[in-house]
């Protein structure tokens, strides 16, 4: 049963950041509602007050500039990205990972910022940005911050947003040259969320053959979305064969830290995260080289 509450309607992102002010001891943002919803039917939220963002037009935006890269408002539906003639030119991967993140329904209502605030160890967006190394526009009543991503998930469905501050906006820098990213969930039932996924982010060097920069990012294998940083390093100034792919999913599966649910036990995540690094690696390289 959901418990009652006070609803509120905002149109600017002011009119919001004076609301939150104003009822800052026991409020919650709402948007697309897709996964707040749920907490409040379970009882497991109940706040006095629910901010409604969803109309607020000046934060449903894609913006591209050859200098800054890619913003995305956070009141933009997960459709929009998906069907962004603009993302599908210049980052692809994430239209990709867009068609396979929950329904069409789902996603025609549920945001980017909601998905990123929700914090769900499981989501699909929070590892592929952080393998693009994606940073977020923070703001309340007196100031506007930014945060690299993978410094934005603290814990199981916990953030660095302050009480009284709203996320804005997700940025992406432009894609370095000679750079590919490949993104990947495996799911058991098709849109789902994933028992486990995986981003890289591949960048050769000069020599059209080595590894020059890395990130390897695990989704649904730890609290947070993680990078695997020394698997990470395995792949640096490295020339790409069988015997370091092998390494390079040990490292990530080694440096995991997945739990055992009724979904998966820990020992099949840590399998699943050796699987699907080596094949996104690989993948990434492989477009990588494409472009060189
Ligand atoms: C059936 C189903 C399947 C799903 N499958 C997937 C999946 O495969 N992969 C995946 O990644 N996700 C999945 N999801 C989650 C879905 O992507 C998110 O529910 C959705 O993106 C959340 O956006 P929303 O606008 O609905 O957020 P809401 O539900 O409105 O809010 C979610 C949380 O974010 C907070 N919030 C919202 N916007 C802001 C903001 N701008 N600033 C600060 N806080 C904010 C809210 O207070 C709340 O705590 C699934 C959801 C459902 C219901």
């Amino acid at each position: 049963m959901i418990h009652d509450f006070n609803y509120l309607r905002a149109s600017t992102v002011k009119e919001v950041l004076d609301l939150i002010d104003k009822h800052k001891d026991d409020y919650k943002i709402i948007c697309g509602g897709q996964s707040l919803l749920i907490l409040m039917r379970q009882g497991l939220v109940a706040p006095e007050y629910l901010i409604d963002i969803k109309n607020i037009e000046e934060l449903d935006y894609i913006k591209f500039d050859k200098k800054k890269g890619l913003k995305i408002g956070a009141t933009t539906t997960h459709r929009k990205i998906e069907k962004s003639a603009l993302i599908k030119k210049r980052y692809n991967v994430l239209v990709g990972m867009e068609e396979n993140l929950a329904s069409v329904q789902t996603r025609n209502w549920g945001t980017i910022g909601g998905n990123l605030a929700h914090a769900d160890p499981a989501g699909d967006p929070g590892p592929v940005f952080i393998a693009m190394n994606a940073t977020v526009k923070i703001a309340n009543k007196e100031r506007v911050r930014t945060l690299q991503l993978e410094e934005f998930f603290i814990d199981y469905f916990e953030t660095a947003l302050e009480d009284d501050e709203l996320l804005l906006e997700v940025q992406i820098p432009v894609i370095p040259p000679k750079t590919a990213i490949a993104y990947e969930k495996f799911n058991i039932i098709k849109n789902d969320q994933g028992i486990v996924s995986v981003g890289a982010s591949i960048t050769i060097g000069e020599d059209g053959l080595s590894c020059k920069e890395a990130r390897v990012v695990l989704g649904a294998a730890a609290p947070i979305p993680m990078r695997a940083k020394k698997a990470e390093q395995v792949l640096l100034g490295k020339k790409l064969n069988d015997r370091l792919l092998d390494k390079v999913g040990e490292k990530a599966s080694e440096e995991a830290d997945p739990v055992d649910d009724i979904h998966a036990t820990e020992a099949y995540r840590r399998h699943l995260v050796k699987v699907l690094t080596k094949r996104m690696v690989k993948k990434a390289w492989d477009q990588a080289r494409a472009l060189t």
